[in-house]
């Protein structure tokens, strides 16, 4: 049989390719070949390692011709609510993954799972067991100690038959007995002791209500909902490797003395995403939550799909990291510098520029009258791409009282600073060149004011014409700046990552008993910066992308990536997050 090549592809692709070739789900072009599906629990918010698995699904069916499913696991109504699907369904959707037809919910199938855990009970192959929960636990033995039978294990099916209906109309407490599957208590493996297949929880659920007073546990629902949907290649993480035994277990018991066998999904495991200086496990972030760490699930901070939304990230980087970081067997983690560089090279391509002082110092140009009148400006013209031209040029307002960075002077600098200081000369990109000649301190020895002369030779930035000798002058830094008459103030976030360590689930050797991940927080992953100064433009919209999701991101030059916050109301107060910050080339610098 001719095999595609194998080069380049991962594990995954190489399976598929094979039953292709071998024709194991049909013909290629029948749409049904390759299925795949995200399969939620609505009882968070989706994180980065979720965004994994809905690109890896999504990207599988897209590029193999299939079908891409969204379905909620929605078999827990204690833990599980609306609110949960609406974002997940959203965040679903922003990452650009469009699944084939509509939205798909295990609880649309309880009624057929119901029927088939009847003729299990039928066949001998599940019991209603009433041993309390703590005996059923302890009954189900160890590693090393097989489990032992439940006295109820061979309890005539009448009687199972005639307790799970009573079950499902709500008779008993929760807790009171389970419907257990018969399969073998001295398994090996764990899953197959006569795992659980129905619990009692009489409480209301978010989409069938009181109907239900028993629900069917993961083990027995999940297989099932995918063998409904068709679902071709079920690709799940790798710690459900070893329920895969008991998923087989429970469509054979089904389809034993059927004349139709419904089909086996074939599961497929692969390592979890584990990207560094952040944690994905549900309950850490909705401690975080809870505990008032974050904000809310959408903070900023926070690595769910609403956060780094929130925070700037665009579907687009979030996509690349997630298939920059492969698909493997292995565990291991991934350097969540590379989800930062993604989104880097993706808003550098495609965010316009835009000028803003984070921590503004004025700068009085003293000569400005000399040239002119005193109150005069200048509208100077601005690239809003270097990367598109297509996005076009803006006006800059230049004026005599300008801001520019209080870290972009010193009083006494050191050769290396590039930047402005006494007698020093910079360039103002897209204003002037400027001379510091003089500045002003307050009585706490803070620099108020940097008086400087401008050469009006040097409009736009530009280079002066050479003088008598022939010779050009030059300068070596570029400042960002903004008309202090003109500016508009900001609140600015500055983002940073919420823990300090690389893997803040892991307690360093040395910890103390009670040590915890929120000792790793970062105190500093949020600096708000009250009052920025930014250009103008930022009130209007020309020469910005279309962005499919609304949120406006641009570069501010020299700092980093920004995006309008939600909670900004442009008429009121303007609020940006950075999303990531530039290469600092000084930093580098004083490292030396
Ligand atoms: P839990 O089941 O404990 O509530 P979960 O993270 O597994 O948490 P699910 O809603 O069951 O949440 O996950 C949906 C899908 O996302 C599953 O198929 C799961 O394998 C996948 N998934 C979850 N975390 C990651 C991760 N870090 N990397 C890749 N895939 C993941
Ligand atoms: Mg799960």
């Amino acid at each position: 049989m001719d095999m595609p090549s194998a080069t380049n592809r991962n594990f995954i692709e190489q399976i598929i390719d094979a039953d292709i070739a071998s024709g194991k789900w049909g013909q290629p072009g029948d749409g049904s070949v390759v299925t795949t599906r995200f399969p939620p629990e609505p009882n968070g918010y989706l994180h980065i390692g979720h965004a994994k698995a809905i690109c890896l699904n999504f990207g599988l069916a897209e590029q193999f011709g299939g079908r891409f499913l969204l379905r909620f696991d929605d078999t827990n109504p204690a833990k599980e609510e609306q609110e949960f699907v609406d974002s997940i369904v959203g965040d679903v959707r922003w990452l650009g993954a469009a699944w084939a037809g509509e939205v798909r919910f295990a609880s649309n199938y309880f009624d057929r799972m119901f029927g088939w855990a009847v003729e299990l009970i039928e066949k001998g192959l599940a019991y209603v067991d009433q041993q309390t929960p703590e005996q059923i636990r302890t009954g189900r033995g160890s590693v090393t100690e097989p489990g032992v039978n439940s006295p109820y294990r061979d309890r005539p099916a009448s009687e199972s038959l005639d307790l799970f209906a009573r079950m499902k109309a709500g008779e008993f407490e929760d807790g009171a007995m389970v419907l257990r599957a018969k399969i073998d208590m001295a398994s090996p493996n764990m899953n197959l002791r006569d795992p659980v297949m129905y619990r009692i929880v009489n409480a209301a659920h978010h989409r069938t209500g009181d109907t239900w007073h028993i629900y069917p546990m993961y083990d027995w629902a999940h297989g099932l909902e995918d063998s409904i949907e068709g679902v071709t290649h079920s690709i799940c993480t790798l710690e459900f490797e070893n329920h895969r035994p008991l998923y087989d277990w429970f469509i054979d018991a089904i389809n034993e003395g059927r004349s139709e066998p419904i089909r086996h999904p074939q599961q497929i495991e692969f390592a979890r995403l584990e990207p560094t200086y952040i944690v994905t496990s549900k309950r850490k972030l909705k401690q975080l939550v809870d505990d008032g760490h974050v904000s809310g699930w959408d903070d900023p901070r926070m690595p769910t799909i609403s956060g780094l939304r929130r925070r700037g990230f665009t579907p687009e980087s979030i996509r690349i990291f997630t298939e920059a970081t492969g698909v493997t067997k292995y565990k291991g983690t991934h350097d969540v510098g590379l989800l930062e560089n993604a989104v880097r090279d993706h808003l550098n391509k495609v965010a316009p520029r835009r000028m803003a002082v984070l921590d503004p110092v004025k700068v009085v140009i003293t000569n400005w009258a000399e040239f002119g009148q005193a109150g005069r400006t200048e509208y100077h013209e601005a690239v809003n791409n270097p990367e598109d031209e297509s996005a076009g040029t803006r006006k800059v307002p230049f004026t005599g009282e300008l801001y520019i960075e209080r870290e972009d002077f010193m009083e006494d600098p050191p050769k290396k600073f590039f930047r402005l200081g006494p007698g020093r000369e910079v360039r103002l990109r897209y204003g002037y060149w400027i001379r510091c000649h003089d500045y002003v301190k307050d009585d706490a020895g803070n620099v108020t004011e940097i008086r400087c002369t401008f050469d009006p030779q040097t409009k736009g930035g530009n280079s002066p014409p050479p003088d008598a000798e022939g010779k050009v002058r030059k300068v070596k830094g570029t400042l960002h700046w903004v008309s202090a008459e003109h500016a508009v103030d900001a609140e600015v976030r500055l983002i940073d990552r919420l823990f300090t360590v690389e893997q803040p689930n892991r307690a360093p050797k040395d910890a103390p008993a009670d040590w915890s991940f929120l000792d790793v927080l970062n105190p500093d992953s949020m600096r708000v910066i009250a009052s920025a100064k930014l250009e103008p433009a930022i009130l209007e919209t020309a020469g910005e992308p279309t962005w499919r999701d609304g949120i406006r991101r641009f570069q501010f030059e020299r700092l980093g990536y920004f995006c309008i916050d939600a909670d900004s109301d442009p008429n009121e107060k303007l609020i940006f997050n950075r999303t990531v910050t530039l290469k600092d080339r000084w930093a580098k610098v004083k490292r030396k």
